[in-house]
């Protein structure tokens, strides 16, 4: 069934041709309502995606409020389409015949991930269902190179991972590419990525998905890594939870998500938390301001803190992570890394407050190197906001560690994808069979 999907969904498609010719320099993205079939077909598909295997066509039925009729040919041509499997039979008490499981397939349709950091690249595939199936990290400082060279690097990883996802029946349909700083996503510009020293980049000409071996029409686009990392957060976007998500590495991002939904502001920028000021005339940071957040919370700030020589050793993520070298001196009791932890707490606990004071949201999660530091930095954090946060009394936030760690950027890359066909799958659909249009 691949092989002809994928070629009738090199020549088919009315919003794909368009969005081909889109010109150069800029991110391919479809840009259009789905029909009535089209968001009855995408209720169904979410239906089943959250389901984790547990739903029958008599649940989608009840779930979406269809008639058993619709909703059961909606799922025959999720099925036929090659987007949802039957995988056993429901067990139940009650006679009569018992209904079947579906789950979204294990093959085929799958998403990847890139993530450009300053001491790490990163590739993930999912599969439909976000279940990450191949990850690759390649720990290297990435400060001084030549930023085509950089995305070179990064482009080689990412076809090495679709090449590896193709092995094991795997078929990515797209790729977004994680980087930490300000981008402008419909323009595929990284705006600012103070800490890679990059500036006003365009980089859309440099994605090019054939490269990547995806198909020639496949979506690319760009995207800022803590909201990547914010979407690999799959129970709270399903519960529909708001919350901020703040990912450490040597910046610190943040994102804000509202309702399951993230919340971009104006420009795609919200959520800066990292360049919230924790201090007036505190050291200059690399956004332009002084005393921001990662000049105290930041990996390598921590590390300066802590009396650590220049270049600081170590890198966030593999062999030596930084995360190891903290809990090392801190369990020797070493007095500075002692502080320098506390002090990045404080840091992070003052930021987070004033973001709840403005915001109003029940959950705060902490999340890249974070999340191997929660034990240390979380009772900190948690005291300061408690000591901070106007409503804490009456309301306290959650404030609790993330699921991921360091490849959460990567894998919510990879995740937002698939998430596009899970929202849509009418195109995917009408890819599969041309002449029902
Ligand atoms: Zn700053």
């Amino acid at each position: 069934v691949r092989e002809p999907l994928n070629q009738a969904r090199a020549t088919t498609g009315s919003s794909r041709r368009a969005l081909s010719a889109a010109p150069e320099g800029t991110v391919r993205r479809p840009a259009r309502r789905p029909s009535p079939r089209g968001e009855n077909l995408a209720r169904a598909l979410r239906c089943i995606a959250d389901g984790d295997g547990e739903v029958s066509r008599a649940d989608i039925s009840a779930r979406t409020a269809l008639n058993r009729s619709t909703s059961g040919s909606l799922v025959d041509e999720l099925i036929s389409a090659g987007l949802v499997r039957e995988v056993g039979i429901k067990v139940r008490s009650t006679a009569g015949r018992p209904p079947t499981s579906l789950a979204l397939v294990d093959a085929g349709p799958a998403g990847l991930g890139i993530e450009v950091n300053v001491d790490h690249l990163a590739t993930c595939v999912v599969d439909l269902a976000g279940n990450p199936r191949y990850r690759r990290v390649v720990t290297a400082d990435q400060r001084g190179r030549d930023p085509r060279d950089v995305l070179r690097s990064a482009m080689a990883l990412g076809a090495a991972a679709v090449h590896e996802a193709e092995e094991i029946g795997l078929e990515p349909q797209g790729m977004t590419l994680a980087v930490p700083g300000l981008v402008d996503v419909d323009r595929a510009r990284v705006v600012l990525a103070p800490n890679l020293g990059w500036h006003d980049l365009t980089v859309g000409a440099q994605l090019d998905p054939v490269e990547l071996g995806l198909p020639p029409d496949a979506v690319v686009t760009l995207e800022n890594e803590a909201n990547c990392a914010a979407l690999s957060e799959r129970r709270l976007l399903r519960s529909r939870t708001s919350f901020l998500y703040v990912h450490a590495g040597i910046g610190v991002g943040s994102a804000l998500v509202l309702r399951g939904e993230l919340h971009r502001g104006r420009n795609g920028w919200s959520g800066e938390v990292g360049h919230l000021t924790v201090e007036h005339d505190g050291p200059a940071c690399g956004c332009g301001g002084r005393g921001c957040l990662e000049q105290y919370a930041g990996q390598e700030a921590v590390l300066r803190a802590a009396g650590l020589p220049s270049p600081v050793p170590g890198t966030s993520t593999g062999p030596g992570a930084v995360s190891e070298l903290v809990k090392e001196r801190v369990d020797g009791g070493d007095p500075r890394m002692l502080e320098a932890v506390g002090r990045a707490g404080r840091a992070v606990g003052l930021a987070v407050a004033q973001a709840l004071n403005l915001l109003d949201i029940e959950l705060v999660v902490l999340g890249g190197i974070y999340y191997d530091l929660g034990p240390l930095i979380l009772p900190v954090v948690r005291a300061e906001v408690a000591s901070r946060y106007a409503g804490a009394r009456w309301a306290p936030p959650r404030i609790v560690t993330a699921v991921h760690g360091l490849d959460a950027p990567a894998l919510g890359a990879a995740r937002s994808v698939v998430q596009r066909i899970i929202d849509d799958p009418s195109d995917w659909l009408d890819a599969a069979d041309p002449h029902r249009r």
